[in-house]
């Protein structure tokens, strides 16, 4: 049952409980020592309670047409936004701005690239019986270079900063 169906349906038990409310009320055949008004009584409140839920369809209809519960709670978040920076314009601003320093974690990978690691280093063979370190290995990214030849301050590959102060 959609929600037009239910609407219609709450409708037209409404009009079917008046309609039985006034065939009683006009039926000339009921005696006049029956309470007739006792015994539309039912008839009349459950018309009034489908009325009511009828109304009440068309208001979720319009709360649907709206957003569902989680797209409000979204968007109110905006409209805090909007009123804490002043205006809707503001609040974009302010995001290109937090858009151009990064995410949290962008923000922490490049500070710690600026603070100098010092490299790891391979060798290969050993010369008067010490072994010899021909390369250096980012301590970030993991890319070989060459000893005395790849001298960077910062990996070519990954930005990381190489700390040279332990070179013999
Ligand atoms: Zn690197």
């Amino acid at each position: 049952m959609t929600i037009d169906e239910a609407i219609s349906h709450a409708r037209e038990v409404a009009e079917c409980q008046k309609m039985s409310a006034r065939l009683i009320e006009d039926n000339a055949y009921i005696p006049e020592s029956v309470d007739k008004e006792a015994i539309t009584y039912g008839n009349t409140i459950c018309a009034k309670e489908h009325e009511q839920l009828a109304e009440w369809l068309e208001e979720l209809k319009q709360y649907r047409t709206i957003g569902t519960p989680e797209e409000l709670k979204a968007a109110m978040k905006y409209v805090y936004l909007a009123k804490k920076n002043g205006t809707v314009g503001q609040v974009i601003e302010n995001c290109v701005k937090y858009e151009e320093i990064g995410t949290p974690e962008e923000c922490k990978a490049a500070t710690e690239k600026q603070t100098a690691k010092k490299p790891d280093y391979e060798g290969d063979g050993y010369s008067d019986g010490h072994l010899v370190y021909d390369t250096w290995i980012c301590p970030c990214c993991g890319k070989h270079y060459e000893v005395d030849y790849d001298d960077y301050d910062f990996c070519p590959a990954c930005g990381q900063c190489i700390d040279w102060s332990d070179e013999e």
